[in-house]
């Protein structure tokens, strides 16, 4: 078997969903190959000769290679500055060298605008002509190689974001003439919401033999003839050790829960897809957390949990993993102990993402949100106070929100700016399937058939450009805002803004 990791996602941590595959796999002692298309492509795409002739372009060309060496040296974490120039430099080479190809790639984005990933048809059209991609010279060269040494009778493909749907179908195509025989699992996130979709019809019957949606290892162990074995089988990085992911160090990204134990927020895509809870046992992931330090010696951990539990965290502050480690939270009533998060920080937290999307209590409750803001501010300074940075996300013009309440949130932050380590900004969508489009007057959002977003007519007359505006007149130019955006940064946000916190601790 291979598993395929395709472009383009962040490429500063290797892939877990595919370590979780070979995990399980391995378990079953099944022979499985993996491919990291994502870092490798992008690498590759860096190689090509660019046109340099302008000031940015030839500076950009010039110091490629420091550049990438940069990224993976805690030193440049230290200069944000000097960090920016050389995530903006990486990028701009990608774009040039992807122009040839009508797109703009850049390291967390794919674009054409001849093509949207949101058309099965141009989807469909993207594997009928693999060679109009600008990764076609990468895959043909390796995925020759890897046929060649031998034909894996299953490819399973792990595609979690728009930005990796038409690199994902051009390789579709090259893979059905390269190795026509194999048969193709398209399975990760993005497929997970597409087949969630009550009206689902699959547009790519006959190219892909099968979608998976949710967790793919018993859908893999399914198609192999194997019935699951008892125990839990930890992910396996080994295959990614090596890999120069543009960080400082292994990042080692880790799962100890699929879906959401608040899983109420009536905007949460999460919610409107219906996955329900499944947490690991904490004691196997404490374990498995220890067994992979062990083994990978990472430099951080990085959560993926849309909310840490509760009971994780607290076994986390039992059983420390010895390194630095970050992901989202809910704020609770246990954070506003001053005592748990000066454990947590003793645990190794060196980040907390916290949705906290508004700073109106009205428009919190009509969210189900379950955030009380008199908490919130004691949470975010307790977590300040104990050397925990915050990585806030807000989301704007939610069907309970108005310039009012926008305006509170302004305000919330700019009395909580002391507290607030980064921000993240967010315009919200309306999940197609979600409890909101059931009572508000909807349409077509994308011309795309797997949209995943309805449009909507707001109740308050807060429409997506007045809140644009309102983002960009108002709320972006406080100077307080200001400052708290000035340290994100680019391109990686929150993946690497973990390092800047480390590299001022000394
Ligand atoms: S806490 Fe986050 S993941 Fe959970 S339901 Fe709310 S928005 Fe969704």
């Amino acid at each position: 078997m291979l598993l395929i990791n395709p472009p383009i996602v962040r490429p500063c941590e290797p892939p877990a969903g595919i370590a979780k595959l070979l995990g399980t796999l391995g378990k079953h002692n099944v022979r499985c190959r993996v491919l990291d298309a994502n870092l490798e492509g992008l690498m590759s795409l860096l190689k090509c000769p660019v046109e340099a002739d302008d000031t940015w372009s030839r500076r950009a060309s010039k110091h490629l290679d420091s550049n990438v060496s940069a990224l993976l040296h805690p030193n440049l974490y230290k200069h944000m500055d000097r960090y920016s120039r050389a995530v903006n430099d990486i990028n701009h080479i990608l774009n040039l060298t992807s122009r040839a190809h009508g797109a703009a790639v850049g390291l967390a984005n794919y674009q054409n605008p001849s093509l949207s990933p949101l058309r099965s048809s141009d989807l469909i059209r993207t594997s009928e002509q693999p060679e109009a991609s600008p990764f076609y010279g990468y895959f043909m060269e390796r995925l020759s190689a890897v046929f060649s040494d031998e034909e894996p009778s299953i490819v399973g493909i792990s595609l979690n974001y728009l930005s990796q749907a038409i690199p994902t179908f051009s390789m579709i195509g090259l893979i059905r003439k390269l190795c026509p025989d194999a048969r193709l699992v398209l399975g990760g996130g993005l497929v997970t919401s597409w087949l969630s979709n009550p009206g689902w019809r699959n547009p790519f019957d006959g190219l892909v033999d099968d979608m998976v949606a949710g967790p793919g290892e018993g859908a893999l162990l399914d198609i192999l003839g194997l019935s699951p074995s008892d125990g839990h089988a930890a992910p396996d990085y080994s295959p990614f050790r090596e890999k120069p992911y543009l960080s400082p160090g292994f990042v080692l990204p880790y799962s100890a829960s699929s879906g959401c134990y608040w899983s109420r927020c009536t905007f949460c895509p999460e919610k409107a897809e219906g996955g329900s809870y499944s947490p690991l046992p904490v004691d196997k992931s404490i374990s498995d957390i220890e067994g992979l330090v062990d083994s990978e010696n990472p430099c951080l951990i990085h959560f993926l949990d849309n909310a840490m539990s509760p009971a994780l965290l607290a076994a986390i502050v039992d059983n420390p993993p010895g390194i630095p480690w970050y992901g989202f939270a809910r704020i609770n009533r246990r954070l506003t102990d001053p005592n748990f998060c000066r454990d947590l920080k003793r645990s190794g937290c060196v980040m907390l993402k916290i949705g906290l999307e508004s700073g109106n209590q009205s428009v919190l409750d009509a969210l189900d949100k379950g955030i009380n803001l008199a908490e919130a501010s004691m949470a975010l300074k307790n977590l300040r106070d104990a050397g925990i940075a915050t990585y806030v996300y807000l989301l704007f013009g939610t069907p309970s929100e108005t310039y009012n309440e926008a305006k509170a949130t302004l305000d919330y932050v700019i009395g909580h700016q002391e507290y607030i380590g980064y921000l993240n900004l967010a315009i919200f969508n309306m999940p197609a399937y979600g409890p909101d489009a059931a009572g508000l007057d909807t349409a077509d959002f994308y011309s795309g058939d797997l949209t995943l977003y309805r449009q909507f007519r707001h109740p308050g007359g807060w429409d997506r450009k007045q809140v644009r505006q309102f983002l960009d007149r108002e709320f972006r130019r406080n100077p307080a805002i200001q400052a708290i955006l000035r340290r994100d940064p680019p391109v990686f946000t929150s993946n690497h803004a973990p390092f800047f916190v480390m590299s001022t601790e000394g």
